[in-house]
């Protein structure tokens, strides 16, 4: 059996009570005060060092934690006590989400920047930026271009990306090759364990800068504020957006610049309504015009075209008018405008006016049908059929 384990909490220096917070902190104290490369050859440290990062993973994830307040080790590792923590058992210390970076980082002064979360040096694409536009109906239809504004990421002019003052060159980092990584090895027997973690002379850069630029502190990138101006294409419908490759942040290490979103929204027309690439009108006649025809002037995105009114159009009649609809973002055709024929009744009428229309309804000699109509004839059927 091995030795006696030391209870997490102990072992973290920490009441049962902790919070995530309070651990953390307990944590990357310790893990600090014990990490072999701070105690080379030190087995005591080392020992801590593994014993600290096992409470921790457990303690810091809440689930774990719960078996492990109620059943203590034997809750939390079902391979206790079984021996060795052979390759992948205990490698490559999973630290939660602390990195060694981060306390390389801190312990050694900082200046590692936004690198120290990184642990790769390759070429990275740039971050996506989002804008959003607002235009016209009709700027939707026929397409439009836009000036926009806004802050990004750009490679540094000065230096050209390499963050070194001019004259100078980086000198790749002796200590990881220019990977940016390194592995430590450490122990032996049943006890060999490796980790690869960024590497600390150069905070995973691969490269040291002796001079840096002065117009981008080493970094490479500067923030910069751009007018950037948008095509938006034709036929763009109202939460489309546009993207535009390479106009977002630069990318690292040589890596390619990001994208920018432009997302669109299109106000609403005063009469227009809009769905796809067709467009809806209600257009109003007067009872005069739907019942003896009229030639009338139809409202398009064009501009107004003609339209012959058919003499006894009904209220509610829909007719089309082929291709004035909005053009297809695609490129292919355009759609249909719908219109919607709006008969009119007056509401305020002279008495001349009203004279007029009695003078009608006697021309025409009856009253039109009304509902109450149908329901007597309805009962007089039934009547009938008994
Ligand atoms: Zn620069
Ligand atoms: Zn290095």
């Amino acid at each position: 059996m091995p030795e006696q384990k030391r209870d997490y909490y102990e072992v973290l220096g920490v009441a049962k009570t902790a919070s995530e917070d309070e651990l953390k902190k307990a944590y990357r104290k310790l893990a600090k005060k014990y990490h072999p490369d701070l105690n080379p050859g030190d087995k005591e440290a080392e020992a801590k060092f593994k014993e600290v990062n096992e409470a921790y993973e457990v303690l810091s994830d809440k689930e774990k934690r719960a078996k492990y307040d109620q059943f203590g080790h034997a809750g939390v590792d079902p391979n206790f006590g079984a021996g060795g923590f052979g390759g992948g058992g205990f490698g490559g210390f999973d630290m939660g989400d602390i990195d060694l970076g981060d306390i390389f980082g801190s312990f050694f002064g900082g200046g590692f920047g936004g690198g120290s979360s990184r642990r790769n040096n390759g070429p990275m694409k740039g971050e996506t930026l989002r804008a959003s536009v607002t235009i016209s109906f009709e700027e939707a239809a026929f397409g439009c271009e836009k000036e926009i504004t806004l802050n990004r990421t750009e490679t540094c002019d000065s230096c050209k990306g390499s963050g070194c003052a001019p004259g100078t060159t980086a000198e790749v980092c002796p200590d990881c090759h220019g990977s940016g990584t390194i592995r430590i090895q450490r122990g032996g027997g049943a006890f060999t364990f490796a980790t690869t973690t960024t590497c600390p002379k150069c905070g995973g850069k691969g490269k040291i800068i002796h001079q840096p630029c002065k117009d981008c502190g080493g970094t490479g990138n500067v923030r910069k504020q751009r007018k950037i101006t948008v095509s938006i294409p034709a036929g763009i419908d109202n939460g489309q957006a546009v993207s535009l490759r390479g106009q977002g942040g630069a990318g690292r290490n040589d890596g390619p610049a990001g994208d920018l979103l432009i997302s669109v929204t299109v106000r609403p027309h005063e009469f227009f309504k809009r769905d796809g690439t067709s467009v809806f009108l209600e257009h109003p006649v007067t009872f005069l015009q739907a019942t003896l025809g009229a030639e009338l002037e139809i409202p398009t995105i064009d501009g107004k075209v003609k339209w012959t009114l058919p003499a006894g159009t009904q209220p509610g009649t829909t007719f089309r008018l082929r291709g004035k609809g909005i053009p297809s973002v695609n490129g292919r055709g355009r759609g249909d405008q719908y219109v919607t024929v709006k008969v009119q009744v007056p509401t305020s009428l002279t008495h001349e006016q009203k004279e007029a229309l009695r003078a009608y309804g006697e021309a025409m000699g009856e009253i039109p049908a009304s509902p109450a109509d149908s329901v007597k004839s309805f009962f007089d059927k039934r009547k009938k059929k008994k």
